[in-house]
């Protein structure tokens, strides 16, 4: 079969009820005719919606072709952590990703690689799939700094990965490529899609079969050029995520 064709929709702090119904209201049957016909090329959607709607979304998506991913979890299993919502809750609402390690949690909130290397071993407990993100800011690329940067983050998180398919998907991030409508070139993302697969597979993982997605500023007219390139199997997709005809296009550009 494969390794799986991903795309994953991060809403981030964004919408309301109403937006989120009416997105999936245009989203739902679209995909839902994809993944038919990509059956066979383990083609796969989620979307990642904050943790307030997750109930809701998990609920309209509970007959759907569409994944629900969460955009974070704690590092701690349970108790008085106010405020956070354990991977064990996550599971609870049916989510089946999440997304961790994304360069505004690591920037923002002081997700260093520990912090993300607990936050993977507690959604691993929890049978959740981790999207684990690497990505370099733009002066560590100026500085020729990239592969080490990037290579630090993944050994981090490789540490606490089960070395078995279909368990966690990388995502690389490039931080000046995230909202900002600068996205890496095609072979400028491939150069470093390449280079997380050699380091998975050196660490002894399966790496033939585990999806590496590019995200940063991805659009339906840059989709397809993106997605072509042999490393790249799916894309982190985010304010192109909350408008439907954009989201579907990136679809299908994979699918
Ligand atoms: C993201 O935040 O994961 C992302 C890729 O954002 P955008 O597509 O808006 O650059």
């Amino acid at each position: 079969m494969g390794r799986p064709k991903l795309v994953v929709g991060n809403w981030k702090m964004n919408g309301d009820t109403a937006q989120a119904e009416a997105l999936l209201s245009l989203l739902i049957k679209p995909i839902a005719a994809m993944s038919n016909q990509g059956q066979a090329s383990n083609f796969q959607v989620a979307v990642c919606p904050a943790h307030p709607y997750l109930g809701l979304v998990g609920t309209r998506l509970a007959s759907s072709t569409i994944a629900l991913g969460a955009q974070n979890c704690a590092q701690s299993p349970s108790g008085a952590f106010t405020g956070e919502t354990s991977a064990a809750m996550l599971a609870d609402l049916k989510c089946t990703f999440v997304i961790l390690g994304h360069s505004e949690r690591r920037a923002l909130f002081g997700d260093t690689d520990s912090v993300v290397a607990l936050k993977i071993a507690r959604c691993l407990e929890a049978g959740l799939k981790p999207i684990v993100c690497v990505g370099e800011t733009l002066a560590e690329r100026e500085a020729g700094q990239f592969a080490q940067v990037i290579s630090t983050q993944l050994n981090a998180a490789l540490a606490v990965l089960p070395k078995e398919v279909n368990r966690f998907v990388v995502a690389y991030e490039p931080v000046w490529a995230i909202g900002t409508g600068k996205t890496a070139s095609p072979e400028q993302a491939q150069e470093v899609h390449a280079l997380i697969r050699s380091q998975l597979s050196a660490a002894g993982f399966p790496a033939q079969e585990i999806a590496i997605l590019y995200g940063g500023s991805v659009k339906s007219s840059n989709a397809a050029s993106l997605f072509s390139q042999t490393d790249i199997d799916g894309g982190l997709i985010g304010g192109a995520a909350l408008i439907a005809e954009e989201f579907i296009a990136i679809c299908s550009a994979l699918q």
